[in-house]
């Protein structure tokens, strides 16, 4: 029997090692790993740089908490600021963390308290976060939500110039809808939003959880539409697998996060910020990042081939190596099969089969997903084209 609480629906498999895309389970069986552990993994994993930094510092310090400087939350948080809007950063240790703080701050900051959040966002599971998410899924049983927060359709402009006004504080979005189906958000929406923002005095902040740190082809999305957020927040991919997030804000909301205002025991922990360090050093490289954009081109043109020939098929989206394949029909069952024949891939919502492959895939590693999923797809669902 299991002393865990069954809040995850678990896979019936259990990873016990790994390099770049591969894995293998307890039973020997090697898989190709297209969800790097739900986008975090973006080197893919046992990194060799990134295990060779973290394993130095393993050996120097593990802890020493933020009563001290540390010149290795300096780096990281220079690397960050330097490759994006931001001048400050607040270390902490998950998505959901980084959300809390940017909900924090823009509410001490702006001293209202009212929050613009979209339908189908994911935000995360603290009370604040949940508050936020727009899927009743995830807040069933809670209780009230806090009232912060007004949930709106996503890439809808009259809704939002209906519901913004100045006892706006924040929007908070994401740029590709990650858990919520990847879907991307339009270009003109996203003007509209910064446009009532600065019309408003209101501040917009972008989760760049999921499609942060490289995993769109830039190293943060918003990037692609030439927007300038006054906060984003990271975590997922930041540290290759180390648990780390950050929030990285403009050089005006110093004063709100003065001492005291806020903390993490375990934030900017030295493990989380060399293995942070190691991974934006490869990552944030033009090369690199223009590389991931031809993967996902690569990739995605292929899989429009395959799935296009399947019954039930509707669309992809994707931007970069954050791919969604949406089905009028539930995919689980697609997944279970893919699984079997050694490609794990992820749902994002009932209908959508995701892809978040190591932005360090091989075409060869592309390649040979490809092949399971005809193989798998072709021969077992009835071919209507
Ligand atoms: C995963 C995710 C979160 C939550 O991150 P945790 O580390 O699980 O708290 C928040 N926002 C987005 C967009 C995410 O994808």
């Amino acid at each position: 029997m299991t002393h865990l609480f069954e809040n995850y629906a678990r896979w019936d498999v259990e990873i016990v090692s790994g390099s770049g895309a591969n894995v293998k389970d307890t039973t020997g069986k090697d898989y190709l790993d297209f969800t790097s552990g739900i986008g975090v993994c973006n080197l893919g994993h046992c990194h060799p740089q990134v295990v060779e930094a973290t394993a130095n510092q393993l050996e120097k310090i593990w802890h020493t908490s933020n009563l001290f400087k540390s010149s290795l939350q300096e780096e990281v948080a220079e690397k960050l600021t330097s490759h994006s809007m931001g001048e400050y950063v607040f270390f902490c240790n998950s998505g959901a963390e980084a959300n809390e703080a940017a909900i924090k701050l823009a509410r001490k900051f702006t001293e209202k308290s009212k929050i613009i959040t979209f339908l189908q966002s994911f935000h995360g599971r603290t009370f604040a976060t949940m508050a936020a998410t727009g899927q009743d899924k995830v807040k069933q049983g809670f209780g009230s939500m806090l009232e912060t927060f007004v949930h709106l359709p996503y890439n809808d402009v009259d809704a939002l110039k209906n519901e913004i006004g100045h006892e706006t504080a924040a929007i908070m979005l994401e740029i590709v809808q990650g858990e919520g189906g990847v879907h991307v958000a339009e270009e003109d929406f996203l003007a509209t939003v910064e446009q009532l923002c600065k019309d408003y005095g209101v501040l917009l902040i972008i989760d760049e959880v999921q499609t942060g740190i490289g995993r769109t082809g830039k190293p943060f999305a918003y990037q692609h539409f030439n927007l300038s957020p006054d906060i984003i927040t990271s975590a997922k991919g930041l540290g290759n697998g180390f648990p780390t997030g950050a929030m990285i804000g403009k050089k005006y909301l110093k004063d709100a996060f003065n001492p005291g205002s806020h903390g993490s025991t375990f934030g900017g922990n030295p493990l989380a910020m060399s293995a942070a360090k190691a991974t934006l050093d490869l990552i944030f490289e033009e090369e690199f990042l223009n590389e991931v954009t031809k993967k996902g081109e690569y990739f995605v043109s292929k899989l429009e081939e395959i799935f296009s020939q399947l019954e039930h098929f509707k669309t992809i989206r994707h931007k970069g190596l954050m791919v969604g394949v949406e089905f009028s029909e539930e995919v689980g069952s697609m997944i279970s099969l893919l699984r079997e024949n050694g490609l794990l891939a992820l749902v994002a919502g009932p209908n959508v089969i995701r892809f978040l492959p190591p932005l360090t895939v091989t075409y060869g590693e592309m390649d040979a997903a490809l092949g399971i999923i005809s193989g798998t797809l072709l021969d077992s669902k009835k071919v209507t084209c």
